[in-house]
């Protein structure tokens, strides 16, 4: 698609700035605010996507005041020198062309340290402590707050402000009934609920002046007990109008909503709708986010007249280079953001810094060389699954002859399987996206054929990088060569097929993943909005669709299943399951299988478990059957990923010890 037909490349005028195009990278925490140094890490992070495009950067959360701060280290603007630190954000952005708002959020409730303050005393379901309720004199003070950090932020070379008012934050915390139990003129009818987001929009309108761009994120959908009601919300979103807003952007849920709202399983625009009903209330520009990481989808959403912009989070850290991508005919060479939150949100969320799992470099740019290597090579690469794209790509890029070579006549390995999970499916976009950035960096493909470490030697390669990967871990267990015993790779590639009663052997991430695979039912009928909408009750009661199969996950250990899964989307895949009611069951010892089924112990009770089909998912053991040869060759060899060390490998390390290969080379 060319810019003369593709609507999220048209410019847009927000307040009294034109924007180029419809991208906006919307906030997200990186782990490198407040932190010594974090500044320069953020100014080239954003900079790479102001240079790949995005029209407007919103930065992460920083706090209007002390009090509002999510952690400790989450920090103000506080004086000159706070000012002069941002201004290593802003003047890389603008040196590349973009234009960057901050973003002041005060946590209220939701903050993780000792002292936080709400609008009533109530805990938060994900927090420990109680906040305690602001009075009178404070809520002035806070709006005064988010002022005076307005004139900071211009000083420091901001273009503006966007005040976060959704996901459960301070703002939202004033405007639901759920959090809002004041009897004063901040808490009762709505009118007055929304006094304090009124008042900090005015206020920060007037510290921006005419000039910076005032954005107002508020929440589309709420999602919770006792949130707003869609009138209140649209209630609000004139109202933030008539207040100063130059444009609106939009959050849905809040962050104790018992619905998914960015994760794999939510439809890509799966809120467009709500979105919508704010567009058709107001004349400033509005913007869509969630489940948003395809311009065909920015395109589609800004032609039927959902949104005026497009918010993208997580896929800028996937891709710096959406926007050129899109309108220089590239399209095909996106990689993209499959929600798995892996290295992003679960890494913010255990304190490390963020990155992205198809794109290692984001947010760690300085630890990559740029430019051309000092002498190219000639390197072959062994295994097309992720870790061996990653190498190819990084090494092609700076400029040495790659080629990568695979058995199979695909690539994506154990990426590949995971393409027919639920809410996996992006993974095969992903797939795709690596191909044609391959092809784009001429890197040669030898799929399809098993190279010996003869042929390696023959060619004369001054690298060999091997990443040959995994084998499944056979099952030590008597009746395990049985025709009823299928590894987990046969199951998800479709070579065999599952009967009705299942017995999984082993519950790691993939024991998961394919109980989901084997019990997800579909929801007849329904399309895939409907579907996710009936399955997690979002504007209708929840009704989960029935089970496909019988399934029993084991595990020999006596921990809690699923403690491996990521922090922030192994609760819903734990719901999932319990939706299609299959049953866990730990501590066991494997006694025997037979054509019926399996017997084992649970602790020392016997068990017998009638199935058709036993899965083993028992984990990964390497798979080298190359570097001793190459090396008595005389070759350099290189062994990563899998094929290094197998245990607890996932593709987020699979790919990041590839890039980072690829790019010493
Ligand atoms: P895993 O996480 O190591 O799990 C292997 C499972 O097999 C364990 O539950 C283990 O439990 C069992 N097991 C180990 N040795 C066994 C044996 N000799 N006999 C019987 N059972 C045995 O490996 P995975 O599930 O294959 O996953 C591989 C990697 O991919 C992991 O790092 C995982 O986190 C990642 N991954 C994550 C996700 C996700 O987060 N959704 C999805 C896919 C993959 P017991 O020893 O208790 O029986
Ligand atoms: Fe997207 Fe996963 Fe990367 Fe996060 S880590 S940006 S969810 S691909």
């Amino acid at each position: 698609m060319n810019t003369a037909t593709s609507p999220s490349l048209e410019p847009i005028r927000v307040g009294n700035q034109t924007l180029p195009n419809r991208y906006v990278m919307g906030s997200m925490h990186t782990g490198y605010e407040g932190h010594e140094g974090g500044f320069e890490a953020l100014g080239r992070f954003y900079a790479e996507r102001a240079r790949g495009g995005c029209a407007l950067i919103v930065t992460g959360g920083f706090s209007p005041n002390v009090a509002g701060r999510i952690k400790d280290t989450h920090c103000t603007i506080d004086d000159a020198a706070d000012i002069d630190g941002h201004r290593r954000i802003t003047a890389p952005v603008h040196e590349a062309g973009g234009r960057i708002l901050l973003q002041l959020l005060h946590a209220g409730r939701y903050a993780y340290h000792a002292a936080p303050v709400a609008p009533s005393p109530l805990k938060s379901p994900l927090n420990r402590d109680v906040p305690r309720e602001l009075t009178h004199e404070e809520i002035l003070e806070t709006i005064e707050d988010y002022a005076r950090t307005a004139r900071r932020a211009l000083e420091a070379g901001y273009d503006g402000i966007e005040v976060m008012g959704s996901e459960g934050y301070l703002m939202s915390q004033f405007l639901a009934l759920r959090t809002n139990h004041r009897t004063d003129e901040w808490g009762g009818a709505f009118e007055n609920r929304m006094k304090f987001p009124l008042a900090v929009t005015r206020a920060v309108r007037e510290a921006l002046g005419k000039e910076g761009i005032l954005s107002f994120r508020m929440s589309a959908l709420e999602l919770v007990e006792d949130g707003m009601t869609a009138e209140e919300i649209l209630i609000l979103a004139s109202e933030l109008e008539k207040a100063g807003a130059d444009m609106l952007g939009t959050g849905i849920g809040w962050h104790e909503s018992p619905v998914p709202t960015i994760a794999g399983v939510v439809p890509h625009a799966g809120f467009a709708e709500a979105i919508r009903a704010i567009k058709n209330t107001v004349t400033i520009p509005v913007v869509a986010s969630n489940r948003i990481n395809l311009p065909e989808t920015a395109d589609r959403l800004i032609a039927e007249g959902s949104a005026d912009l497009i918010s993208m989070a997580r896929p800028f850290l996937a891709d710096a280079e959406i926007v050129a991508k899109h309108a220089g005919g590239r399209r095909a060479e996106l990689n993209v953001c499959i929600a798995c939150n892996q290295a992003c949100l679960d890494h913010y969320f255990t304190g490390k810094p963020i990155s992205c799992l198809v794109n290692p470099r984001a947010a760690h740019e300085r630890e990559f060389q740029e430019g051309p290597a000092d002498r190219p090579k000639k390197i072959g690469i062994v295994g097309a699954g992720v870790a061996g794209i990653a190498c190819a790509l990084e090494a092609a890029r700076r400029g040495h002859d790659v080629t990568l070579f695979d058995g199979a006549d695909h690539i994506g390995g154990q990426l590949k399987l995971a393409t027919v999970v639920p809410g996996k499916y992006d993974y095969a976009a992903a797939i795709e996206g690596f191909e044609a950035q391959l092809q784009a960096a001429g890197v040669a493909m030898k799929l399809g054929h098993r190279v010996t470490a003869q042929d390696l030697a023959a060619q004369g390669f001054d690298e060999v990088v091997l990443a040959t990967g995994i084998t499944p871990r056979p099952l030590d267990v008597p009746g395990a060569e049985g025709a009823n015993v299928v590894g987990y790779t046969d199951i998800l590639n479709g070579t065999r097929q599952a009967g009705k009663r299942v017995v999984i052997i082993g519950a790691g991430g993939i024991g998961h993943d394919v109980a989901l695979f084997l019990a997800h039912g579909e929801q007849a009928g329904l399309s895939e909005q409907e579907a996710f909408e009936t399955q997690w009750g979002v504007g209708r009661p929840a009704s989960p669709a029935p089970a496909a199969r019988e399934v029993t996950m084991l595990q020999r250990s006596d921990g809690r299943f699923g403690r491996t899964l990521g922090k922030t989307t192994g609760w819903i895949l734990r719901q999932e399951l319990r939706d299609c009611g299959v049953r866990q069951i730990g501590n066991v010892r494997y006694e025997r299988i037979d054509e019926g089924g399996i017997d084992l112990r649970v602790g020392d009770e016997p068990m017998r478990i009638d199935a058709d089909t036993i899965v083993v998912c028992a984990g990964q053991v390497e798979h080298d059957p190359l570097s001793r040869q190459l090396s008595e060759l005389g070759c350099s060899v290189h062994v990563i990923g899998g094929a290094e060390v197998a245990l607890e490998l996932d593709a987020k390390r699979a790919i990041d010890e590839g890039a980072r290969l690829g790019n010493r080379l």
